[in-house]
């Protein structure tokens, strides 16, 4: 018994130091463009997962989330298996299905690490996410979710609408692991949003609901990604360098970038901001600029990892 015990402690020792030399030899492939490793949240998965792959190479970013609807996720598998240690995936499905819950049940069982992204035209404290957020609490998966009250002319709709109620959920499902995402989430980092566009202007008004909410509730994360946490960081820069501190181990890089090759190939956004600009370059640069070393690192590997259950060696 005392033998096999300690062939068993040795196999496990070996498996720990073949895992150290993969880590290592990832570590020699990065030269570390942002200082350390890079996790983005949110890059989805496309019809071709080499466009994936020259996304995260060409962004400077080590390993990805690939979102993924669950009719693609063998695609996204097979391009984790294909580059090993640079993608994991989070699985979506519309919520207004009634075979969504057993097919995001199945798609945890398989790999997939959160549900995400979750965007349907839909309440935010409707039935069908309702019965979505008992769903990843019992999973134990986080949930990402769009908030989108003010329609915008690329997707002209309201998806988990009624954000000013969405504080009764974060209360109501205590267990539920919330990854806060777009336009109507970063708009109310003001307190003086007006509901009126999805990328508000000039400077924040202390006070705001998602500053708040960051603050009062433990299972409450945000996602960085896209033009809206981008328009947040440009339209009150000062603001929001207190905000990437205060919030230092709840918020988490994404990118949510459409372009070709992470240096901004193909990008037609009228917004000079983002005009021919990588979204994952552009936010990387200015949350690197609005904080410490050591909050950036948490922002850009950290968090992220550490909620998804992830290695934090590179
Ligand atoms: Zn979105
Ligand atoms: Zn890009």
């Amino acid at each position: 018994m005392l033998f096999h015990r300690q062939v068993m402690i040795n196999r496990r020792q070996f498996l720990g130091a073949a895992a150290a030399a993969s880590t290592a030899s990832l570590l020699a492939q990065q030269n570390y463009e942002w200082g350390g490793p890079v996790l983005d949240i949110h890059l989805h998965m496309r019809p071709d997962g080499e466009s994936n792959f020259a996304h995260i190479t060409g962004s400077g970013v080590t390993r990805a989330v690939l979102l993924t609807r669950v009719a693609d996720l063998g695609r996204a598998k097979d391009l984790a298996a294909k580059y090993p240690g640079r993608f994991v995936w989070f699985a979506s499905a519309d919520v207004s299905k009634p075979e969504t819950a057993a097919q995001l049940t199945q798609a945890v069982k398989d790999g997939a690490l959160a549900f995400g992204e979750i965007k349907n035209q839909v309440q935010c404290d409707g039935p069908e996410m309702k019965r979505m957020y008992a769903l990843a609490a019992d999973l134990n998966v986080p949930i990402q979710i769009h908030f989108g009250d003010v329609p915008q002319a690329s997707g002209n709709a309201v998806f988990n609408g009624g954000f000013k109620r969405f504080d009764a959920m974060l209360k109501a499902y205590p267990k539920t692991k919330f990854i806060a995402h777009a336009d109507t989430f970063w708009a109310n980092v003001s307190a003086d949003y007006a509901y009126d566009t999805a990328y508000p202007s000039g400077p924040i008004k202390p006070g705001g609901l998602s500053d708040k909410w960051l603050s009062d509730y433990p299972n409450l994360w945000a996602d960085m990604s896209a033009n809206s946490c981008n328009n947040a960081l440009n339209r009150d820069p000062d603001f929001m360098a207190g905000f990437l501190a205060r919030h230092q181990d709840k918020l988490m890089f994404g990118c949510d970038c459409p372009c070709s090759d992470g240096k901004g190939g193909g990008v037609t956004n009228p917004n000079p901001r983002l005009h021919g600009k990588c979204i994952a370059r552009q936010t990387l640069a200015a949350a690197q600029k609005l904080s410490k070393p050591e909050v950036f690192r948490r922002i850009r590997w950290e968090n992220g990892t550490k909620l998804l259950g992830l290695s934090n060696q590179a």
